[in-house]
């Protein structure tokens, strides 16, 4: 234990990146006490931990701690992840931010709010969606993607060796490190809920996968997360 920190050699924790929130779940002790997990992944100096609500005199060096995932939270920023890709496909303007939460989510566009309306938006990603685009994930040399003005909306560290690509069928590939699912046909049915101006010639796009509507409590953790 580092104050409320339970330091670990390893997890199965997202730990969020960029826009992307990380997952959450618990941590299952040899005694079958099962602690919740405040926010994501602790990193610091090269090591690993979770935030818990535990006393330290309660754990030992060496102690082996089961790390859960809540899985359905898991899958709901996957599908939402995915959703925000389609939608940037629909809507083809500079990238300048986003965020990625369990079942919501935005991107922001640099562009003027009147490049187009809520419904032909909808209209256009039902569309995309419905068309069960394989999720291809791979690794692409940088200076391969160097041309691609999608890519450069990234602040990717030059010195990388690699940068992480997702593909959606034969559509564009975007530089992302997020979480996917393996074809659009798991996203389900999503709602633009608006094209907002934001100033500055912003623009945000805010969505829900179409069952948050009218089943809210889902963006909640679950009781029992998995391993
Ligand atoms: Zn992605």
């Amino acid at each position: 234990m580092r104050g409320d920190i339970l330091v670990v050699d390893r997890t199965v924790y997202y730990p969020g990146i960029g826009v992307s929130s990380p997952d959450c779940g618990s941590l299952l002790l040899d005694d079958g006490t099962r602690l919740g997990v405040l926010g994501g992944v602790w990193l610091e100096h090269g090591r690993l931990g979770h935030r818990v609500d535990i006393n330290a005199g309660r754990l030992a060096i060496g102690d082996e701690v089961t790390v859960k995932v809540d899985s359905m939270q898991r899958y709901l920023r996957m599908r939402t992840h995915t959703a925000l890709h389609i939608i940037a496909l629909a809507f083809p303007f500079a990238i300048v931010g986003g965020q990625v939460g369990p079942g919501r989510g935005h991107i922001d566009f640099k562009v003027d709010h009147t490049a187009m309306s809520t419904t032909l938006l909808q209209h256009q990603v039902h569309r995309l969606a419905t068309q069960d685009l394989p999720v291809d994930v791979g690794w692409r040399e940088p200076t391969k993607l160097a041309s691609d003005e999608r890519v450069e909306q990234f602040t990717w560290p030059q010195a990388r060796d690699a940068i992480r690509v997702v593909g959606l069928g034969n559509f564009e590939v975007q530089a992302c490190d997020g979480l996917h699912v393996r074809n659009t046909s798991e996203i389900g049915n999503v709602t633009i809920n608006g094209i907002v101006p934001m100033g500055n010639d912003q623009v945000r796009v805010k969505m829900s996968l179409t069952e948050m509507e009218s089943f809210p409590f889902l963006a909640h953790a679950s009781p029992h997360p998995s391993t």
